[in-house]
């Protein structure tokens, strides 16, 4: 599966080089049909299907499921698009608004069906009452922490209120339909942890950490979760529920998050990083040096991933997962060989 891999990469850049055409047209496409689905109602889910084989990964997968994690600098924005709903998790920083607004225009969206906002952090939920103000949003989704304390709460909150968009809190065992048989189910925190981790003002580890399920494809959302959130979930009855196709990289690629034992329960085939450049020359980016070599090294040598399976969008641009359920495909906007020069620099 993973050696399909490689293939795929040569046959991209084939036909980005040789033909002139873009494997994103067919993409393109697909979010042009999508978008004027009409949107389902979001109640919680009460399946509670769960999916122990493996995705294949393939060349030309022509899915009905595209999940993009937008490039957008140092924040996070992942795009999931459904045959009929339109979700989006994580709304970037403040200062990377206008690239979160550039994507999403790219990629033809009208209406946000469902915001999911992991934590109140500025780089998650910077961008969020931007998406409020110009788009039509269903529904908003944050941890339940305590929003009187940020303020930068205040401006999705203040939209919400004035357009009459519901915001609820998730929390371990809620489950969301995303329309189209793929669900949404929520590992971490429980009211307790959010509890506690707030009272230590230990933000990042209140993260909502949820999987997105699709046949025998799925996606482990981690926020900025790091290893008290993974050491939690480890002790929890998800567990058991961990193992993913692909997983998100918790906390930018820090090495405060990926801990040996949680990264061998994911075992991931693909791992997705987003984080800005770590050179940070305007100052407010990534001066964190994220990915980090020790994060890296623990989804290759603990969670078994090959090491061309993991990209980066300060280097590959937004990444796009095409699934059926079945196979998938993974699309870099640009291919680079950073991985190499990174795990021999950084070491
Ligand atoms: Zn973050």
């Amino acid at each position: 599966m993973k050696k399909i891999f490689a293939l795929l990469m040569i046959f991209i850049s084939a036909i980005l080089v040789g033909c002139g055409g873009s494997p994103q047209s067919k993409i393109e496409q697909y979010a042009q049909s999508v978008n004027n689905g009409s949107s389902e109602k979001s109640d919680v889910d009460s399946d509670d299907e769960e999916s122990t084989s493996s995705a294949n990964q393939k060349t030309d997968v022509k899915g009905d499921l595209m999940i993009k994690m937008l490039n957008v600098g140092q924040g996070d924005a992942i795009l999931i698009q459904t045959k009929t709903q339109n979700i989006l998790i994580d709304a970037s920083d403040t200062d990377e608004r206008d690239k979160l607004i550039a994507e999403l225009n790219k990629a033809n969206i009208k209406k946000i069906d469902k915001m999911i906002l992991t934590h109140p952090h500025a780089d998650h939920i910077g961008g969020a009452k931007t998406v409020m103000d110009k788009y039509e949003v269903g529904e908003v989704y944050d941890n339940g922490c305590d929003r009187g304390k940020f303020a930068v709460y205040k401006g999705y909150i203040n939209a919400a209120q004035k357009k009459n968009v519901p915001v609820k809190h998730l929390k371990a065992g809620d489950k969301l339909n995303f329309g189209n048989k793929v669900s949404f189910e929520v590992f971490y925190p429980t009211e307790e942890l959010r509890k506690k981790f707030e009272e230590a003002n230990d933000y990042n580890n209140n993260s909502i950490v949820g999987k997105l399920t699709y046949g025998d494809f799925s996606m482990l959302f981690t926020g900025d979760a790091e290893k008290a959130a993974e050491n939690e979930i480890l002790n929890s009855k998800y567990n058991k529920k961990l193992k993913s196709t692909i997983l998100k990289a918790p906390h930018h690629g820090s090495k405060s998050s990926a801990g040996a034992d949680y990264m061998k329960l994911v075992s991931p085939e693909v791992v997705l990083i987003s984080a800005g450049d770590p050179s940070d020359p305007t100052g407010s980016g990534n001066s964190y040096g994220h990915p980090h070599n020790a994060a890296l090294n623990s989804y290759i040598k603990s969670g078994g991933v090959n090491k061309n399976n993991i990209f980066w969008t300060f280097e590959n641009g937004t990444i796009t997962v095409v699934t059926d359920g079945k196979s998938y495909s993974v699309q870099p906007e640009k291919n680079s060989k950073w991985i190499n020069n990174w795990l021999k620099k950084n070491k």
